[in-house]
């Protein structure tokens, strides 16, 4: 246990934001107003957040690099063609780094990212390209073989399609179990997120790694409380 004082967080812990679709008629709890994401961008932006490649956050866990001040990871869930259209520009403005777990078997599809989109993405160099199955099932209630075969076979998918070095995982519906994290070490990821609220311990299991769900319609009040424990670690 090299770490006992919990309210260390800035240091020890990494807040890791998941979203999902972004669309201007949002409602319910896994779709954003593009204005709402334009708020909280500004506001990550004003606040001097480092926005995290999954490789720098694994370097950091691992104890081979340190962290920039007041660290964050964007993550993007599904690989929804609003990520294209209303997240990409606003990253691009501010020089934000993001994460995207895409379903491969998705790709394409009507609402989803096709695979230009995916190569645009890659190339630009501040977006990664990680893997959430090929689709999207309920992992822990699936046979042994068909769970190495939605982690492998989504992972060398996107190796191909975006031609970076595919390292992290998100499970779908936050649905795993012991034997779904083994499958995942074996097929070669180095970082998994789960759905499980709560910032990523740097000295966590790299494999089961929380995030904290950005809902539809949450206030900036809400979305700064989120992140309170990062001004926390930093003022003192
Ligand atoms: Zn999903």
């Amino acid at each position: 246990m090299p770490h006992s004082v919990p309210l260390a967080l800035a240091t020890d812990a990494v807040p890791v934001l998941m979203y999902h679709d972004i669309r201007p008629d949002a409602h319910g709890l896994w779709t954003l107003t593009p204005e709402q994401f334009m708020a909280e961008m500004a506001f990550l932006h004003h606040c001097g957040f480092h926005t995290l490649t999954p490789q720098e956050l694994e370097a950091a866990m691992s104890g081979d690099a340190a962290l920039p001040p007041r660290p964050i990871l964007l993550t993007f869930d599904d690989g929804y063609e609003s990520f294209y259209q209303d997240a990409y520009p606003v990253l691009r403005r501010y020089g934000m780094h993001a994460t995207v777990f895409v379903i491969t078997g998705f790709v394409g599809r009507p609402g989803y990212l096709t695979r230009a989109q995916l190569q645009t993405l890659a190339s630009a160099g501040w977006v990664t390209l990680e893997s959430h199955t090929v689709d999207h099932p309920r992992l822990a209630h699936l046979s042994p073989e068909r769970v190495n075969w939605e982690v492998r076979q989504s992972r060398s998918d996107l190796d191909l399609w975006s031609n970076q070095p595919v390292m992290a995982f998100a499970y779908p519906y936050g649905d795993y179990n012991r034997f779904t994290v083994q499958a995942v070490a074996a097929a070669g990821y180095q970082l998994a997120f789960t759905t499980h609220p709560g910032y990523a311990p740097l000295n966590g299991d790299p494999l089961q790694l929380p995030r904290l769900e950005v809902s539809g319609g949450i206030t900036m009040r809400q979305f700064e409380e989120m992140l309170a424990p990062s001004w926390a670690g930093s003022s003192g």
